[in-house]
């Protein structure tokens, strides 16, 4: 069972990323980078990114952007949750290929 604690569809995907991504994590990430986006938006879209990595079981070193984002695409990549599953040398599971 790949799926996080708390997928609305338990059982239905593949790999944990697969299960992350079926979630909110992106559109939080969307938010993120807008050209006009003032320092308060900024920031709220940062805590957004940190609330989302959160809710997918993701423990940031931090709630800036650059350690939020550094976060989930170690999570992506290892298919495993960062700061839960593994620290700062993300493990090499069966069947995640390298990109
Ligand atoms: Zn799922």
């Amino acid at each position: 069972m790949a799926c996080r604690t708390g997928c609305p569809t338990p059982g239905k995907h593949k790999t944990w990323g697969e299960c992350a991504r079926s979630a909110n994590l992106k559109v939080a990430y969307c938010g993120i980078g807008g050209g006009d986006a003032t320092e308060q938006k900024r920031w709220d879209a940062e805590l957004d990114l940190y609330r989302a990595a959160r809710r997918q079981g993701i423990q940031p070193d931090g709630t800036t952007k650059d350690k939020v984002m550094a976060a989930i695409e170690s999570s992506n990549a290892a298919g495993a949750a960062y700061g839960r599953d593994f620290g700062a040398a993300p493990p090499a599971p069966e069947g995640v290929e390298a990109a």
